[in-house]
């Protein structure tokens, strides 16, 4: 049978539907639904395999037949989500975007909270303060992935990791790396009972990152990208060490900062 046949089929742009999805661009519709956009049978692909099946399967009349895609409906309509058929020009509206991809899943966000971290079930994670940029974010949250970190933290006023660029940037690793949200204070707090050593980074700091001792589990603490670390963090990190920045550029970018900075701590591992 053809997806025209077995599903709904939309084809009008100004669907009740379509601008559902496309609202998922803005904050206040992902905070307010709790759910987000994931473009790609990539990424699809990542989120089944964390068995996180999308609340609904968007899938373009032109997408090609995958055996990916035949998982995903499957598993869709296994944990009741939605199955659309959409038009190119309606991919092209809600991924706001020339060539969209063919299959779009709306998921829920899935939050950690704090105190149910097992700090020792990872040799490193990372927390930032007030991150802003959403590339960055999406960056850190991939590169924490391949590094083998437990999660990251969000400290403060940090951009949404589940805004579309932000979930672009992770290539799929936003379904694998576990993402907690929380204030400088309640963090102050909870990490009194860090086991292991807590690392900030400071581009005035004396240490270097490779002297530094990294006692596992580590957590990795970075700054905002224009104001850095502020004191209040950097006051109950055991050591603030530096990256040397050996020729004229007087820092890094925050994500990649962030990579040396994971990859240090687990170098060993
Ligand atoms: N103007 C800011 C400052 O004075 O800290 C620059 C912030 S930097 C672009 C963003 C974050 O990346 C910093 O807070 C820090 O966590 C990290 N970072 C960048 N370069 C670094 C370096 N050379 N050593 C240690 N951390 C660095």
């Amino acid at each position: 049978m053809s997806d025209r046949a077995e599903y709904r089929v939309i084809t009008s742009l100004t669907n009740d539907t379509v601008k559902a999805v496309r609202a998922l661009h803005m904050r206040k519709e992902r905070d307010q639904t709790g759910t987000f956009l994931a473009e790609g049978l990539k990424f699809i692909g990542e989120a089944l395999n964390q068995g996180r099946a999308p609340r609904m399967l968007l899938v373009g009349e032109d997408a090609r037949p995958h055996s990916l895609l035949d998982r995903a409906k499957a598993e869709t309509r296994k944990a009741g989500g939605d199955i659309v058929v959409v038009t190119h020009a309606i991919l092209e509206k809600i991924s706001r975007r020339d060539n969209p991809q063919t299959v779009l899943g709306v998921f829920d966000q899935a939050y950690a909270p704090l105190e149910s971290l097992i700090p020792t079930s990872a040799p490193c994670w990372v927390a930032l303060e007030q991150v802003r940029d959403p590339g960055n974010l999406g960056a850190i949250i991939r590169t924490a992935d391949a590094a083998g970190c437990g999660g990251v933290i969000l400290i403060g006023d940090c951009v949404d990791p589940y805004s579309v660029e932000a979930v672009r940037a992770t290539m799929g690793s936003v379904f694998a790396v576990s993402i907690t949200k929380t204030t400088a204070e309640a963090f102050v707090a909870w990490r009194r009972s860090w086991p292991g050593s807590v690392v900030g980074t400071r581009l005035d700091a004396t240490v270097s990152h490779r002297s530094a001792v990294m006692q596992k589990p580590v957590l990795v603490l970075m700054g905002n990208e224009q104001a850095g670390l502020t004191n209040q963090l950097a006051a109950v990190c055991d050591v603030n060490v530096k990256i040397p920045m050996r020729g004229r550029a007087d820092s890094l970018n925050l994500a990649i900062a962030t990579g040396v900075m994971v990859y240090a701590a687990t170098d060993d591992v």
